[in-house]
């Protein structure tokens, strides 16, 4: 039995993460990037990080330059170390590699000021993306400032477009990119050590999107390879891509949603189905029950209404901690192994759920299923009592995907790491 929840919190179970990571690892069979950006899924940076770490992660990747320096800080006060300098250095999980691929927009005179955003990226050893030349620009003079200041050349990876339209420079703009980052290379302020890009269709195995991504990334390679360049790290999987486009794992994969133990698509394979654990349990405890006749309203606007006497549980959690609006009258919630769902509308702290009839059919007194102090799970791993719902479950209540269920958690509910082995 686990301890009741006395408040809201979300139980990480570090176990199940690094069973994960050394599940998606094996099927990689390259070195593995775990991409920890939006506080790692919703999970908690620091706690995510270490464990990719002790399982064998020798890259971490975030988007934001902020959360990169964050985390480098919390690497230092770990005592993980900074990787060598330079280009050809191989990163170990004891001195991984940090990438953002997100920076500020500068001029190159912004960027080489001292302690502006690009020269505290380099101070930190981050690897550090660019797809078009104005950022180049802008790196390299911060790279020019940050060697005359003793520091080592800069770690570029460049990024093309492949299909998705996101970042990374489109084939006609390539090649002048791909020119200006030999200059760059050859004046010594910095080495361009990465090519990599993004699949848009990873997820839909057999549409044909990635095969087009794959070919184009091949032209990319040539273009870079004709401006003299030599990237050592050529990138493009995710989660999706590293288990179904074994083409594109490359040498480096950057996985995210399986470390998390959700799938990138349940309608192509399950959690389940990939051997996966969701590492999240969102919970708190039922803090009050009450009946109420039948025709009773239930929350803002009284959407919902009692169809017979009936149970409800009061439960502190609400839009404000990232449980979605969407989920009125639908989302599922576990509490023991009575399975039911939120009624009305999810408040900004608050919601309710139904606790069932408070009569039966011959009109006889039921007592209330769960009482106050009982734990009502909204979504975490599947028990053995089938009662509590995944994030997919939400996912697919709320018209969106279990990523953003788990990302969207509010930063005030506490993360409640748990592990029976030791992660570092
Ligand atoms: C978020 C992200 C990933 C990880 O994607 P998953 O589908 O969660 O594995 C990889 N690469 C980039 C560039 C990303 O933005």
């Amino acid at each position: 039995m686990r301890p009741p929840a006395t408040t809201s919190r979300a139980v990480i179970d570090l176990d199940a993460l690094a069973r994960n990571a050394r599940v998606l690892a094996e099927a990689a069979g390259t070195p593995w990037m775990a991409v920890v950006k939006a506080d790692a899924y919703g999970h908690g940076i620091g706690p995510v990080s270490l464990t990719c770490l002790a399982a064998g992660a020798t890259w971490l990747g975030v988007a934001q330059l902020a959360e990169a320096l964050h985390l480098r800080g919390l690497l230092d006060q770990a005592g993980v170390a900074r990787p060598e300098p330079g280009p050809d250095a191989v990163p170990t999980p004891r001195a991984p590699r940090l990438m953002c691929w997100l920076a500020p927009v500068l001029t190159p005179q912004e960027a080489a000021a001292p302690g502006s955003p690009l020269r505290q990226a380099l101070e930190a050893d981050l690897d550090l993306s660019v797809s078009t030349t104005a950022q180049l620009e802008a790196l390299a003079a911060a790279c020019a400032a940050h060697v005359r200041a003793g520091g080592a050349p800069g770690r570029v990876h460049l990024k093309a477009d492949t299909g998705m339209s996101r970042a990374g420079a489109v084939p006609e703009d390539l090649p002048a990119l791909a020119a200006a980052a030999r200059g760059a290379e050859d004046s010594g302020v910095l080495d361009v050590v990465g090519l990599w890009s993004h699949l848009s269709r990873a997820d839909e195995p057999t549409c044909g999107s990635t095969e087009e991504h794959l070919e184009r990334f091949a032209r990319a390679e040539a273009v870079v390879a004709r401006a003299g360049l030599r990237p050592r790290v050529r990138h493009l999987a995710a989660t999706g891509g590293l288990l179904w486009h074994p083409a594109a794992r490359l040498d480096l994969v950057r996985v995210g949603i399986g470390l998390y133990g959700l799938s990138p698509e349940p309608a192509v394979a399950t959690s389940a189905e990939l051997g996966l654990t969701p590492v999240m349990r969102l919970e708190a405890p039922v803090t009050m029950t009450k009946r109420v006749p039948a025709g009773t309203p239930v929350s803002y606007g009284g959407t919902w209404r009692a169809p017979t006497d009936r149970w409800l549980g009061l439960v502190p959690l609400g839009y404000s901690d990232g449980v979605p609006r969407h989920a009125a009258s639908a989302g599922p919630v576990a509490v023991g192994t009575l399975r039911t769902t939120v009624v009305g509308k999810v408040c900004m702290d608050q919601l309710i759920i139904d606790l069932g009839p408070a009569v039966d059919d011959d009109g006889q007194d039921l007592p209330c299923p769960a009482r106050a102090g009982d734990t009502a799970v909204l979504w975490g791993a599947p028990e053995a009592t089938g009662s509590v719902p995944t994030a997919d479950e939400w996912a697919a209540v709320c018209g969106t995907i279990s990523y953003e269920i788990v990302t969207r958690l509010g930063p005030h509910v506490p993360r409640v790491t748990v592990s029976q082995e030791e992660h570092r």
